[in-house]
């Protein structure tokens, strides 16, 4: 089924840069697309458009054939996962996965619910009372990441999670995100400059060079692996 289409999307900074240049894409329900290329490329202006916290300027994006161009961020059943993990440092971490269903009206018991449950998955049942500084970086991780489960959204969109993590960690979440995927399958959009990651995770992958696609296809594809 045909979860997220792109058609012939393109976005013209204030200014006049040309972030992303005719994109088009059809990612289908389940699908875990990595978006690759180096710093500049247009991947994060792509994914923030998805999101809706950036316009499009041209083309046509629909979710379960909805056009979505027009309709606001809080709207989009989407949720995402960023770099900088942006954890609000003064609350624990229950009540940081907490905050987006209670901004949303969801009942305490339902909230509790989704806390409890993000959290066996993610192993984080042990730290739900501390605050996000006295975590390890990749315990901060799988928290930004139990805040993007918890909304049961049916997109996620992920722009480089592992980034700020050191080498031994990235290798693990790598790991454990594909795992979360496998268990999950919410279609996932995944945005990163760094090759392995794209060639390990990826269902399929979209290459990426000054905002024009210059390739989409799986890593065997891509790489050219056996
Ligand atoms: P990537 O995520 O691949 O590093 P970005 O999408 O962040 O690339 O950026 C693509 C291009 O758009 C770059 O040339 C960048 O300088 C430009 N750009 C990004 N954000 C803005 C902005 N808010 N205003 C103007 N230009 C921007
Ligand atoms: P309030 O909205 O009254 O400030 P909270 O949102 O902090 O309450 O908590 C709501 C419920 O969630 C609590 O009654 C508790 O059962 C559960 N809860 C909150 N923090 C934790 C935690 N760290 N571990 C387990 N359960 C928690």
């Amino acid at each position: 089924m045909e979860k997220i289409v792109l058609n012939h999307i393109y976005k013209i900074y204030d200014g006049g840069v040309t972030a992303v240049s005719d994109f088009n894409l059809t990612v289908q329900d389940q699908e875990f697309i990595v978006l690759v290329g180096p710093s500049g490329c247009g991947k994060s202006t792509t994914l923030r458009m998805i999101a809706g916290l950036e316009e499009i300027s041209e083309g046509d994006f629909l979710i379960d054939n909805k056009k979505m161009n027009d309709v606001p961020s809080k709207e989009r059943d989407i949720a995402m996962v960023f770099q900088n993990y942006a954890l609000y440092p003064h609350m624990t971490v229950y009540d940081n996965m907490a905050f987006g269903l209670k901004l949303r009206k969801f009942s305490k018991q339902q909230i509790q619910e989704r806390v409890h449950n993000a959290a066996a998955i993610l192993d984080l049942e042990k730290y739900l009372d501390r605050k996000p500084k006295a975590l390890s970086g990749g315990q901060r991780q799988r928290v930004a990441l139990g805040r993007a489960i918890v909304r049961d959204a049916n997109i996620f969109l992920m722009d480089e999670p592992l980034s700020n993590l050191d080498a031994k960690l990235r290798v693990q979440m790598r790991a454990e995100i594909t795992k979360l995927h496998r268990r999950l399958k919410t279609t996932t959009i995944y945005v990163t400059h760094d090759q392995t990651e794209a060639m390990t995770m990826a269902t399929r992958l979209v290459v990426m060079k000054d905002g024009i696609v210059q390739q989409v296809g799986t890593p065997e594809e891509v790489y050219g692996l056996p």
